[in-house]
């Protein structure tokens, strides 16, 4: 197999083994990983989306049977996405691209649709934030940097550099590329390059005196320094689990930066200043039909008049309790004067703004729909 970046692959001429004739392949599987020519990745992506797409359906059975959304969620993020990331560490930036990003958006919407019960039209960014589940693009991102991270650690990550050694002396190159020598000095300089050329593309250069050549003369002092002067500490090392838990949060940090800064989903910021692991644990441990009714009216996309009428199957607007205003979910919970009651029953308060209802329990938002009798 030829791996190349070129438009059109040239295929040398073919190898032979005791007479008979070994085709190229375009693509091999290693180490579970399908790779192709070009390191596209889109066989191998295919294939595992379809995987995972077939496990899924085995974890939602309808909206009241089938595996607790706790369980469906730890299955999902502790067995599926495990094994579609396996392999993150070398195909990462192929999620970048806008058709994967899509199709992995894509796969967790469909998912946390399925297992929540949530409504058809509710946005993925929405269920994420709920859920305090990054996006699928950010937690491979994540994955593959502790894969990284994990081989780093014991120093078994050989990272890319280049080296590039000057000499202002023609012939110490030419005794240096020499397969023996006489010299000890050339024999140790031949021994540090080997050293050096084992994680490094080392590359000797004759450069006819030092005067002039800014990064020469800076060498020159820094030898000079590093020479004359002593070592006065040593390195510490950390737990790798610092780090891990770096990057996690790292991922956190960007999962709620991107859901402060999108610009759809416009109830549901309102009622969800960000994701919260708090509030995803309190959901996780409610039954389906409660998580469904609290993700409603959080998300915004329920059985609300006003929804209704945007997607088309209502043409009245207008509130079932007060017939005042547009029933959305931030006018139940937060406006609707024939539920003031209902709330002063429930929270200990008749009207509020939406920036407080983030603060509110899970279990506070079951309870108030319960109390009014709304059905969404
Ligand atoms: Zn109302």
């Amino acid at each position: 197999m030829i791996f190349t970046r070129k438009y059109k692959v040239v295929t040398p001429r073919p190898l032979r083994l005791g007479g008979a004739e070994i085709a190229y392949a375009t693509s091999v599987r290693y180490l579970g990983v399908q790779l192709d020519q070009k390191l596209h990745w889109k066989e191998y992506i295919k294939t595992e989306l379809s995987k995972t797409y077939a496990s899924l359906w085995a974890c939602k059975k309808g909206r009241d049977c089938g595996f607790s959304p706790k369980i469906s969620i730890w299955l999902y993020k502790m067995v599926l996405l495990q094994r579609l990331m396996s392999a993150a560490v070398v195909w990462w930036l192929t999620a970048e691209r806008a058709e994967v990003r899509n199709r992995l958006k894509a796969l967790q919407g469909n998912f946390l649709r399925a297992a929540t019960g949530a409504m058809k039209t509710t946005p993925t960014d929405a269920l994420e934030a709920v859920l305090d589940l990054p996006p699928l693009g950010l937690l491979l991102v994540g994955k593959a940097e502790l894969t990284a991270y994990r081989l780093v650690c014991p120093g078994e990550w050989i990272p890319a550099r280049a080296a590039y050694t000057e000499l202002n002396s023609p012939a110490a190159i030419k005794a240096l590329i020499k397969p023996s020598t006489n010299s000890k000095r050339i024999w140790e300089t031949m021994e540090e390059l080997k050293k050096l050329e084992k994680h490094n593309k080392t590359t000797l250069a004759w450069v006819p005196g030092h005067g002039g050549i800014h990064g020469n003369e800076k060498a020159g002092r820094l030898t000079k320094q590093g020479s004359l002067s002593e070592t006065v500490a040593q390195p510490v090392g950390v737990p790798s689990v610092v780090g891990q838990k770096a990057i996690k949060n790292k991922i956190q940090r960007e999962h709620t930066h991107r859901w402060k800064n999108i610009e759809s989903c416009r109830k549901a910021r309102a009622a969800m200043l960000g994701p919260s692991s708090t509030r995803a644990k309190q959901l996780l441990n409610m039954d389906k039909k409660d998580l469904s009714t609290v993700i409603r009216l959080l998300a915004g996309h329920g059985i609300f008049k006003a929804h209704c009428k945007t997607i088309g199957i209502s043409e009245d607007a207008l509130c079932r309790f007060c017939k005042v205003e547009p029933e959305d979910c931030l006018h139940i919970m937060c406006d609707c004067p024939a539920l003031a009651v209902t709330r002063l029953q429930c929270w200990g308060i008749g009207f509020l703004t939406s920036d407080r209802i983030s603060r509110r329990k899970a279990s506070d938002f079951s309870r108030l729909a319960i109390k009014a009798g709304i059905e969404i």
